[in-house]
């Protein structure tokens, strides 16, 4: 197990109906609120008017962000940013999905930072201060309720780039089952391929003897798999979303990277594809990790065939550890298919045309991934196959 420091500073605040605890949440971080939402399922669904009511409460006055994109933009980003310097901004609430919560991270950031936004993503400057936030999630998916990270897109210059720190981390975050119960049929596959990619992300590692690592990414991928189903047929059962939405959140909250190396090649990859094509994260993650799986899986053809087994249930009688792990592969894409997420670029209507870009953007600082080091050339044959 390698070394490593677990630090976490979010309160997580989970069940029916807690949104009613926001005012009291938010009243010791000051009364100057931005409220940053998304594109307006906040205000069909109820959850704004609650909002609302909950400031009022404790006297806040409340400027707002409203239509942060699904690929949180930077020029949106600068808005918030301008709005907290004017309105001299206390706290920033960001009620929706992982790209509400994004955008309200570098707003924090960049409204304390004297130059642009921009240069956290691309390490010209680290996060110094931000300003506190807060979180009421809608969408179970990223994980962004309880990490420091955000991504955002410069949709100009096509990039999508990761910002992290410490700094951004909520201060809290509400999570209701029940707020999750209007995500779209779409969305939600989105959510639960970007959580099982999460977890496969810190999986798939050559770090060994990490049995603890190892069954609680197993768990969160059963409980996902399981929940996922459930929460397709019946998108008001609570249960379902409510395990979904715990395991988006423990996917990817610092809880599996404990003493293992890390791979995130994947996300890469798939950054730099809805940084020109602007598709859901979650669709790109469908096409492109099966794909990964297939390229790399003989680095470590034991822990391939133990997912097998393990996670999909694959009676290993009889089979030799590469047939296990490429059953486990097919599985997985399998899984993913019959809940309806592509599995071809072509699908989303994407071609060969920006392959080389894609692949030079994603390796501009050397190879990525620990499973296997992915080059450039490797790079362009995983979007090749996934085409
Ligand atoms: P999202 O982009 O936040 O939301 C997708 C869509 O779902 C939006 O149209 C949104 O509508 C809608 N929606 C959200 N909650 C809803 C609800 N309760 N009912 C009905 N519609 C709802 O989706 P996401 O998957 O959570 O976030 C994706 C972004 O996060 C990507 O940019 C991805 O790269 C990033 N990401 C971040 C992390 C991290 O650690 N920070 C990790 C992985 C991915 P409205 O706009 O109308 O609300
Ligand atoms: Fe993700």
């Amino acid at each position: 197990m390698n070394a490593f420091e677990l630090y976490n500073p979010t309160k997580l605040v989970f069940g029916a109906g807690k949104v009613k605890q926001l005012g009291e949440l938010v009243k010791p971080y000051g009364k100057r609120v931005l409220l940053v939402y998304g594109g307006g399922s906040i205000k069909r669904s109820g959850l704004y008017d609650d909002v609302m009511f909950q400031l009022s409460e404790i006297g806040a006055t409340v400027h707002e962000l409203s239509g942060i994109e699904p690929n949180p933009r930077l020029t949106t980003v600068n808005k918030g940013i301008e709005i907290c310097r004017k309105e001299k901004i206390e706290f920033v609430l960001a009620v929706g999905g992982g790209s509400v919560l994004d955008a309200a991270k570098a707003v924090a950031a960049g409204a304390l930072y004297d130059g642009d936004v921009w240069d956290f993503t691309i390490r010209r400057a680290t996060i110094q201060a931000a300003l506190p936030i807060g979180t009421v999630l809608t969408l179970a998916a990223t994980g962004s309720e309880m990490n420091g990270n955000a991504v955002i897109s410069n949709w100009e210059a096509k990039e999508k780039r990761a910002i992290g720190s410490k700094l951004v981390y909520p201060k809290f975050s509400i999570l209701d089952p029940k707020l999750t119960y209007t995500v779209p049929r779409d969305q939600t596959v989105n959510g639960i391929v970007d959580i099982m990619s999460h977890v496969f992300e810190q999986y798939f590692t050559l770090t060994t003897d990490i049995p603890l690592q190892e069954r609680f990414a197993e768990s969160i991928l059963l409980t996902v798999i399981e929940n996922g189903e459930k929460a397709l047929e019946d998108g008001t059962d609570f249960d379902a979303r409510a395990n979904l939405l715990l395991a988006g959140t423990y996917a990817l909250n610092g809880t599996l990277p404990n003493g293992v190396s890390t791979d995130w090649a994947t996300h890469g990859i798939e950054h730099e594809v809805s940084a020109i094509y602007d598709i859901p994260h979650g669709a790109g993650l469908a096409i492109l990790f099966p794909n990964w799986m297939k390229y790399v899986y003989k680095e470590r053809v034991g822990k391939f065939a133990q997912f097998a087994v393990r996670v999909w249930g694959i009676d290993p009688s009889g089979k030799s550890e590469d047939e296990l792990a490429l059953a486990g592969i097919v599985a997985t894409r399998a899984y993913f298919t019959r809940i309806g997420a592509p599995a071809t670029l072509g699908e989303l209507g994407i071609n060969d045309d920006q392959i080389d870009r894609m692949a030079e953007e994603a390796t501009r600082f050397g190879p990525i991934g620990s499973f296997k080091h992915l080059d450039i050339e490797d790079v362009k044959t995983i979007l090749r196959n996934s085409l």
